[in-house]
């Protein structure tokens, strides 16, 4: 692996929510300063392709990545856009049941108000 995919790779593990490419970007120069945004996607992209990460799509219909190569369910604030995630009980065996067999991946989308924006619509 170069140092570029090194980099770019331990910025989408190490980000807790999930970045857009600008953002990796931005992360990515704090290791590497000399790395360009084209590096940045065409890492992404070849990340994606060894199934290290995963795209998402965002609320704004933004490309997203996710470091987590385990399916999980995500939660969509539509005050400010956050997503996080969640592990869903149960659904495997559900999913499993309705493919009559294995699957290769699902996408699980719950629009809410987190607690942040909750308290903040709260107006304290
Ligand atoms: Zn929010
Ligand atoms: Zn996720």
């Amino acid at each position: 692996m170069t140092k570029q995919k090194a980099a770019v790779l331990e910025v989408i593990r190490s980000a807790r929510c999930h970045y857009t490419a600008e953002e990796i970007h931005r992360e990515a120069k704090k290791i590497l300063p000399g790395i360009s945004l084209a590096t940045v996607y065409n890492n992404i992209h070849a990340l994606e392709r060894e199934m290290l990460i995963r795209k998402i799509t965002g609320e704004d219909l933004s490309d997203r990545y996710d470091s987590s190569p385990i399916p999980h369910g995500h939660l969509y604030c539509k005050g400010c856009g956050a997503i996080a995630d969640f592990q869903p009980m149960g659904i495997d065996q559900t999913l499993r049941d309705a493919a009559g067999g294995e699957y290769d991946s699902y996408e699980l989308k719950v629009r809410y108000l987190c607690k942040r924006c909750r308290e903040a619509h709260l107006g304290t």
